[in-house]
């Protein structure tokens, strides 16, 4: 059986398991959606936002595309925020990006000419390592610098993020966080550019969280990058 036709029977196989342990699922989810998080992520197969952060259809309005970038000059990336913020309201934007990031490796490679487009969608990323030249150049590895790039890129998405108007200027302007997932353990790590707006976000412990003797199972999953 070819990988689609798999695809379809494990489909039926999915709606009858769900609707046997919830007979209200579909109808519920019929009736509309509204997510309070918006997920901007890697299109890499490895990294479901769904699967990852065990959440369910309705949950999450997903946008992914190669190295998780954001750019205002994107219609399809701004009419994705545009409609998350101004119709669903979500409270929460999150920008995932993994190491191990294939668009942050090619980006540090020298380009293929047979990818123009993704030469191009990556120029940014090519951008933000030459800016951070002399940092990516004092690693030793070049997995090293690929994960620090793409915690890097991270963190230029989410500014650019907050910045534009959109965000900025909406009634109540959704949080944007930074985060990063780990292929070799699972794990995601909550990463802080130091900027105010990142405590709100969750990117550092707040007061109440650092004073709090026995921090929650959540809190102590949180960990901070430290840069
Ligand atoms: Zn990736």
């Amino acid at each position: 059986m070819n990988r689609p036709k798999r695809m379809l029977v494990e489909n039926v196989g999915w709606a009858a398991e769900v609707a046997a342990s919830d007979p209200d699922f579909f109808q519920t989810l019929a009736q509309g959606q509204s997510p309070t998080v918006l997920w901007l992520g890697c299109s890499d197969s490895r990294v479901p936002a769904e699967t990852i952060t065990h959440s369910k259809p309705g949950d999450l309005f997903v946008h992914r595309n190669i190295a998780n970038l954001f750019s205002s000059d994107d219609d399809n990336t701004m009419s994705v925020l545009e409609y998350a913020v101004n119709v669903l309201k979500v409270g929460d934007v999150i920008v995932c990006g993994h190491y191990g990031c294939g668009g942050v490796r090619a980006s540090l490679l020298p380009l293929s000419d047979a990818l123009p487009h993704v030469n191009r969608r990556i120029a940014p990323l090519c951008a933000l390592a030459r800016a951070h030249g002399d940092e990516l150049g004092a690693m030793r590895t070049m997995d090293s610098r690929i994960d620090r790039l793409a915690e890097l890129s991270v963190l230029e998405q989410v500014g650019a993020l907050r910045d534009t108007p959109i965000v900025r200027d909406a009634e109540r302007p959704p949080r944007v966080h930074g985060w990063i997932f780990g292929l070799h353990d699972g794990r995601i790590k909550v990463l802080s550019s130091g900027a105010p707006a990142d405590a709100d976000a969750g990117g550092e412990p707040t007061a109440a969280a650092k004073a709090a003797p026995a921090p929650s199972a959540a809190q102590r999953l949180i960990e901070t990058a430290g840069h």
